[in-house]
């Protein structure tokens, strides 16, 4: 399904990148596995993919950083010659009621969710235009949608990437590039993990389905928004989260 084309995932050591990374390499896609901090994580799924008959590299970069993820993406247009998929997964949570949470936690969510997500797409727009094809795959969070107490930054951040979703599509639009996001709704990774148990039974009683989703759930999603059987779905959400969000 995806056989010649060269994807990067943002975020991929762990959870839903780290799911995202093997599923679109799974379907034949050259995968770049960003990470920030964790090589050894990211190496092994490299390795995962390259024992499955695929292709991948990892590479390094905070992608905050707006230099740096304009060299990634420079660097990985020079090498493989083309970039086709971009995935904008690595996000943080930094949770406190707005009484608690200082001016470093708001900006620090913003600066990786949404700043991170700008930094890659500016960058791989220009290499799109000129190729006139590319699909990006933003995650957002059913956070974004609904809005959730103890979190004004990250919904901020994720409400944000629905907007820059939306407003990247009309602008790239008429170059055959399709922009979507993808909003997970609480999906069983490291980053629910640490979740108290009464939190985690309130939601679970907020969903429909009536269980947590899985990394796959949401790495099949963002694999058919990459592909050609998405080719007239642009600027939309995509709700990946068992019913909750509705
Ligand atoms: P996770 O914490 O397991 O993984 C996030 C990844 O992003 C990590 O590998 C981390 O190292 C990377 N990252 C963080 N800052 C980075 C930076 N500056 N540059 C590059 N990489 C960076 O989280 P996850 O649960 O797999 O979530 C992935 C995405 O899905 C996030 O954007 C998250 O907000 C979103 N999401 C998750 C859920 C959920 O329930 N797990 C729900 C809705 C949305």
């Amino acid at each position: 399904m995806l056989s010649g084309k060269v994807a990067i995932v943002t975020g991929a050591s762990r959870g839903i990148g780290r799911e995202t990374a093997l599923t679109l390499a799974g379907y034949g896609a050259t995968v770049i596995v960003n990470y920030c901090g964790s090589k050894d994580k990211a190496e092994a799924v490299v390795e995962e993919i390259k024992a499955a008959g695929g292709n991948a590299k990892a590479y390094q970069g905070d992608v905050s950083d707006f230099d740096v993820a304009k060299e990634m993406i420079t660097s990985v247009k020079k090498e493989f010659g083309s970039i086709d998929i971009l995935v904008n997964n690595a996000g943080i949570t930094k949770d406190n009621l707005i009484m608690r949470m200082s001016e470093e936690e708001f900006d620090k969510v913003i600066e990786v969710n949404l700043k991170g997500a700008f930094n890659c797409m500016k960058h791989v727009s220009r290499i799109m235009l000129k190729q006139k094809s590319g699909h990006i795959i933003n995650m957002s969070s059913v956070s974004g949608v609904m809005g959730n107490a103890g979190q004004v930054n990250y919904c901020a951040s994720k409400a944000g990437i629905i907007g820059m979703t939306k407003s990247l599509a009309r602008e790239l639009g008429s170059r055959g590039i399709t922009v979507n996001a993808i909003a997970p709704g609480f999906i069983e990774t490291e980053m629910t993990d640490v979740l108290p148990e009464d939190v985690k039974e309130n939601l679970l009683a907020s969903i429909p389905l009536k269980r947590m989703g899985q990394t796959k759930d949401i790495a099949e999603t963002v694999a058919f928004l990459a592909s050609d059987k998405a080719a007239y779905i642009t600027g939309q959400t995509i709700s990946v989260d068992g019913g909750m969000g509705m």
